[in-house]
């Protein structure tokens, strides 16, 4: 069973292993495959994060927030794309990168950390917990793992260049932060929320998807004064977005908790669960999760 859900997290958190165990076949990837949205002046975000595709898919959507004091990134893409990421950080700006946050510790988030030199990493206590045990940061690569941690709450900076980081509890991993850049109204959720369809819960990495809806909540409320969401794999969202997704996920959860306590096959849960009255959602991840539900469950 223990190698059955390694396999299985496997499949679902690395579209991006295959990436990642490509690149001395594939050709290597230029700042060009790189997309850029640029949210405000001192904001933009690397985009190319849709997974599916191993040609384009470069790992989670990264911030680029220009202080005076230097740049901070916002996660770090997969590993085989640090080229490409140095030389489209360098076109957006000639600051130095002096700053990292990992949103959390999955490899397509995590994967440049060493590319910018001795910098500062910032991400949750429990991110750098799950950063220790995988084999990217080993050895001399451990100088690369986060230098800052935070429980609850962390502030950096001040003004127009702060940021906050908060964490609400296991989700995605046991260590998902939300990044607010209050001066800019904007959030960057990691993939707490990742795209509109199931998460993956990575129950290795403390991952939950029964805790999911209240974690949610909480992030949810946290986001005052926020005009744009920034997803761990999709385009710009909104705090509706958000909230939206917490109403996917209880209903999700306590759909297949009831349907699990009927004696319902994960199979009949899947059947029973319509993503219809959600505009835009896809069911893709949905049967994963209600498998995973009923793993937590048992
Ligand atoms: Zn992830």
């Amino acid at each position: 069973m223990k190698r059955l859900l390694t396999l299985g997290s496997i499949v679902i958190f690395g579209a991006s292993l295959a990436a990642y165990q490509a690149p001395a076949q594939a050709p290597t990837p230029t700042a060009a495959q790189l997309d850029v949205v640029k949210l405000k002046d001192n904001l933009y975000v690397i985009t190319s994060s849709t997974p599916g595709n191993p040609a384009t898919f470069s790992g989670g959507n990264v911030s680029v927030f220009i202080t005076d004091s230097g740049v901070t990134l916002v996660d770090t893409k997969l590993a085989a794309w640090g080229q490409a990421l140095l030389d489209k950080v360098k076109s957006i700006t000639p600051k130095p990168v002096t700053t990292i946050v990992n949103t959390h510790t999955h490899g397509d988030h995590t994967g440049n950390n060493d590319k910018f030199g001795k910098v500062e990493v910032i991400a949750h206590e429990n991110t750098k917990a799950n950063m220790v045990k995988m084999p990217a940061f080993a050895a001399d690569k451990a100088q690369f793992l986060p230098s800052k941690t935070f429980t609850n709450t962390l502030t950096v900076g001040t003004g127009k260049d702060q940021i906050l980081l908060h964490y609400f509890g296991a989700a995605h991993t046991n260590g998902d932060a939300v990044i607010i850049f209050p001066a800019l109204r904007i959030a960057q959720m990691g993939d707490m929320f990742a795209w509109k369809d199931a998460p993956g819960c990575d129950r290795n990495n403390g991952g939950s998807c029964v805790a999911y809806p209240k974690t949610l909540a909480g992030a949810a409320a946290s986001l005052k004064n926020i005009d744009i969401v920034i997803p761990g794999h999709s385009p710009m969202m909104k705090v509706s977005d958000v909230q939206e997704y917490q109403r996917f996920m209880a209903d999700l959860v306590s759909s297949s908790l009831a349907a699990m306590k009927a004696g319902k096959t994960v199979d009949e849960a899947f059947a029973a669960f319509s993503v219809a009255k959600y505009p835009g959602y896809k069911n893709e991840r949905v049967k994963a999760a209600i498998q995973t539900i009923y793993d937590e469950s048992k």
